[in-house]
């Protein structure tokens, strides 16, 4: 069994700042004991994407890079472009996102870097556990690391059903080649009974894969890459994936964090944010309102279990009210949200010993009430 440390989202007190959950929750989950003196720490943080406003603020890195500094580590920040859904000119993009968004190397305590490098194909390949991939590209700010805290927040994916822990190590951490891997052969379904003609589908594909027909759109199996852009703008709903693609790109994630996992030999540590828990993931240019209230934030050196422990307390929580999807405490959210069974994600990670579905979950008091 795995043991994940949580902190409430809320202070009832004004000493137990942000920068005091984050830091009792470091000590907790014995972050420090990863961190070589002078040695290269990656702190991989979902810093792209545009136009969603839920998404983690600057400070939330600059106190975790903090942690590393003082426990004697070299931090880098870190993220991937993605050249799925921007393949004219991701880095560009990336710069421009980062700092729209407030995060620099004066707001985050550290230098921020593009982990898969300016071109996006800067990394290694590393061998992965499973029969799915046959090894993956690592981008080199990951591979180079010797210790990596991966900083997710939490939210639904359409395909993997949790955007966390697994899928930060398992696709985020990769080359746009690594990724693109990942998205082979999975082909979005149209529903033409649903389809309103609108076209947005056709316009954001960044492929050229879709051509409007007049009754819908028609998909180009050969240009299309499975990014699942077009199914993100669909207003309709009429656009998804079957359940054996989903699967396919889940084992696919799983398989790839072991490489990363291989990489950074174990020293891997997860803080899980899980507020503003919105349907789609950060790197969406919008989503839908959140699916529950706060909840907190957890910390844990096995991403399995801290996935686990995100799933089941987003069920158990009270959903916000909403008019297409009434969530009560108990339904498993993320499923219903976004289609995608986050569990088998979690049963195929386990299974790879990525981490164990087991965990612990243990509280660490608010500051002033003595440690855990
Ligand atoms: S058709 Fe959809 S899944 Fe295929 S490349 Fe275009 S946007 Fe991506
Ligand atoms: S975005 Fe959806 S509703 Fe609009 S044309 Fe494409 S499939 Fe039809």
């Amino acid at each position: 069994m795995s043991r994940v440390f949580w902190t409430a989202a809320w202070s009832k007190n004004l000493s137990d700042t942000l920068w005091a959950k984050i830091s009792n929750l470091w000590d907790a989950a014995g972050f420090s004991e990863m961190i070589a003196p002078g040695r290269l720490v990656a702190i991989k943080a979902p810093l792209g994407g545009i136009g969603s406003h839920y998404y983690l603020r600057p400070l939330v890195i600059r106190a975790i890079t903090e942690k590393v500094i003082a426990a004697g580590g070299q931090p880098v920040i870190t993220d991937t472009t993605n050249t799925l859904w921007n393949r004219e000119n991701p880095s560009f993009s990336w710069h421009e996102e980062v700092a729209v968004k407030g995060y620099s190397a004066n707001s985050c305590g550290a230098p921020l870097v593009i982990a898969n490098g300016y071109a996006g194909e800067d990394g290694m390949l590393v061998p992965t556990t499973g029969a799915e991939l046959g090894g993956i590209e690592v981008a080199q700010a990951i591979y180079e690391a010797e210790a990596i805290i991966v900083v997710t927040h939490v939210t639904g994916h359409p395909l993997a059903g949790i955007s966390g822990a697994v899928t930060a190590l398992g696709s985020e951490c990769l080359t746009s080649s690594g990724r693109r891997r990942l998205h082979e052969g999975i082909k979005p379904i149209f529903k033409g009974e649903l389809c309103n003609h609108c076209g947005l589908c056709v316009a954001n594909c960044p492929w050229g894969a879709l051509i409007s027909n007049g009754t819908g759109p028609r998909l180009l199996p050969d240009c299309c890459k499975g990014c699942i852009r077009c199914l993100a703008y669909c207003p309709q709903r009429a656009i998804t994936v079957c359940d054996s693609h989903k699967r396919l790109f889940q084992r696919r994630v799983a398989e790839a964090a072991t490489a990363v996992q291989r990489t950074a030999r174990g020293k891997i540590g997860i803080f899980s944010f899980l507020v503003d828990i919105t349907p789609q993931p950060d790197c969406y240019p919008s989503s839908g309102p959140p699916l529950v209230v706060d909840i907190g934030f957890l910390a844990s050196q096995d991403p399995v279990a801290a996935d686990s422990a995100s799933v089941s307390l987003i069920q158990a929580a009270q959903g916000f009210p909403r008019d297409f999807l009434p969530i009560k405490e108990g339904v498993e959210k993320f499923a219903l949200a976004t289609g995608a069974d986050p569990w088998f994600l979690l049963d195929v990670a386990a299974g790879l010993g990525l981490g164990k579905k087991d965990y612990e979950l243990l509280e660490v008091p608010e500051e002033g009430k003595g440690n855990a």
